[in-house]
């Protein structure tokens, strides 16, 4: 009789669910559940809806050794302590160590990850960079970048995550795009930021603004209420050939372009991999060849062009195969 592989939990705790699978070493699924995170419950509501849905994917475990608890959430994280700083999701966690909490109440090790620099990781070990291994061309240095309600972004090189002193760094929706005086205002209290300029949030904004302006009434767009608008309208709108949908879209594709070329120069990549919603409906209107013709027609030179664009195909599950991947990296 075989005895049962190890498993490591993964949990990924976003604004509204958190998420539980129990991930093989190949990073397959094997359990998976999901909590609707319980509304005005304060911190300890909170902590204790995510402890019972830990002792799920613990029970789910069998009689599979486990190899640890990675945690993937949203927001700045200390590496070593996993203590959360200001998550933008989820308020009521600042300050709390996730490590400190289940280390006692399970036995096992826990490490805790920001979202996007775990994606990164669950790319490089189980999506874009294992495919890329496969035919024979590991990348050394991979990008991550997730275009969504925000833009947030990781960088792995040769395996191991890039994190920066204070567990910050890759903030790469928040470089600096446009100086000027009328640039739009960014959630994180700056402006001019890529994602003002490129986030699914900013589409829906500057669609719900150029709406009302001289010679767009035709526009799919101006059909019912401004407020309703949405990147996912302005997508449609651009697939049946919305002139105004196509010109928004038209500079979301320039400013990502010109966005991913800083990345290029700062991180020299040679896998770059795109995520998230509005990457998904760029992609359906074939827009991603033209950003990797502007990042290889603005890169300073030939060897910054040497990477390849894809979008990830992990989807919804890339923060997951991440939190996955740090305990496996970690217990070898
Ligand atoms: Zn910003």
């Amino acid at each position: 009789m075989t005895s049962p592989l190890p498993m490591a939990i993964a949990m990924d705790w976003g604004g509204t669910w958190t998420r539980a699978s129990v991930i093989d070493r190949n990073g397959e699924v094997q359990w998976s559940s999901r909590v609707a995170n319980p509304k005005n419950a304060g911190k300890d509501g909170l902590l204790e809806n995510a402890d019972g849905l830990l002792n799920e994917a613990i029970t789910a475990c069998g009689d599979s050794p486990i190899a640890g608890i990675g945690v993937a959430v949203a927001g700045p994280v200390d590496a070593d302590t996993g203590t959360l700083y200001d998550p933008p999701n989820l308020p009521e966690l600042d300050g709390v160590s996730l490590k400190e909490r289940w280390e006692p109440m399970t036995g096992h090790t826990v490490w805790v990850g920001n979202d996007a620099n775990l994606a990164a990781l669950g790319e490089y070990h189980f999506g874009a960079g294992l495919a890329a291994r496969l035919e024979g061309d590991g990348p050394s240095t991979l990008v991550y970048m997730t275009i969504s309600t925000g833009i947030g972004g990781g960088v792995v090189d040769r395996g191991r995550m890039f994190l920066g002193a204070k567990g910050v760094a890759a903030e790469i929706g928040h470089m600096c795009m446009d100086m000027s005086a009328t640039a739009p205002k960014c959630q994180c209290g700056s402006s001019g930021c890529l994602e003002a300029l490129a986030s699914g949030t900013a589409i829906a904004r500057i669609a719900r603004s150029a709406v009302s302006g001289i010679g767009y009434q035709d526009s799919l767009l101006a059909v019912g209420e401004r407020e309703s608008i949405t990147s996912e309208s302005v997508f449609q709108a651009a697939a049946q050939d919305d002139r105004l949908a196509l010109s928004i879209l038209e500079d979301v594709v320039q400013a990502l372009g010109t966005g991913l070329t800083n990345v290029l120069h700062l991180y020299n990549p040679d896998l770059v991999v795109l995520g998230g919603g509005v990457t998904v409906g760029l992609g359906q209107l074939q827009f991603l060849p033209r950003i990797e013709a502007i990042m290889r027609d603005r890169a300073m030179s030939q060897r910054h062009k040497e990477f390849v664009l894809v979008a990830s195909s992990l989807g919804d599950g890339v923060g997951m195969a991440g939190a996955a991947a740090i305990v496996w990296e970690a217990v070898g």
